[in-house]
């Protein structure tokens, strides 16, 4: 599919304005179409599926879970109430382990919403949290998982 942009403006906006318009079209494409490849390629409800059934005997209900590219300060959330999880497209990026380190986070807040010791015993269950967490430091992120 070739990326054709078209866009029709009046002919009295600024040469100014329409280049901020363009470049936010632009981003937001860009952004769309991101989401639409990792979707693809690196979909979350498959790993969710594995993860649910590794670590919590398929006793999760997830009503979705999916990339989010405009959560630029959170790297996931988890919305307790409705079961909906969203992920940052910039995990989508990160090595698969780390992927799920943060699934499985996102994942655990389905049954407890905060970060006390039962939350970690339940993370705990995947081997590779601590070094995921390490990694997450590492990359100056370990304090933007809610
Ligand atoms: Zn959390």
């Amino acid at each position: 599919m070739n990326d054709l942009l078209l866009i029709h403006a009046p002919v009295a906006l600024s040469q100014e304005n329409l280049d901020k318009m363009i470049s936010g079209f632009k981003l937001k494409f860009a952004r769309q179409k991101l989401k639409n490849e990792l979707d693809k390629e690196k979909n979350l409800l498959d790993l969710a599926k594995l993860l649910n059934k590794q670590y919590f005997n398929n006793g999760l209900k997830i009503d979705s879970i999916e990339y989010s590219t405009n959560q630029n300060s959170r790297f996931g959330c988890c919305n307790y109430r409705t079961s909906k999880i969203l992920i940052s497209h910039k995990i989508g990026l990160m090595p698969k382990w780390v992927r799920k380190y943060v699934l499985m986070h996102e994942m655990a807040h389905l049954i407890q919403p905060n970060h006390g010791r039962r939350f970690w015993d339940i993370v705990s269950r995947y081997r590779l949290t601590e070094r995921a967490r390490g990694y997450l430091m590492a990359v100056g992120a370990s304090n933007l998982l809610d």
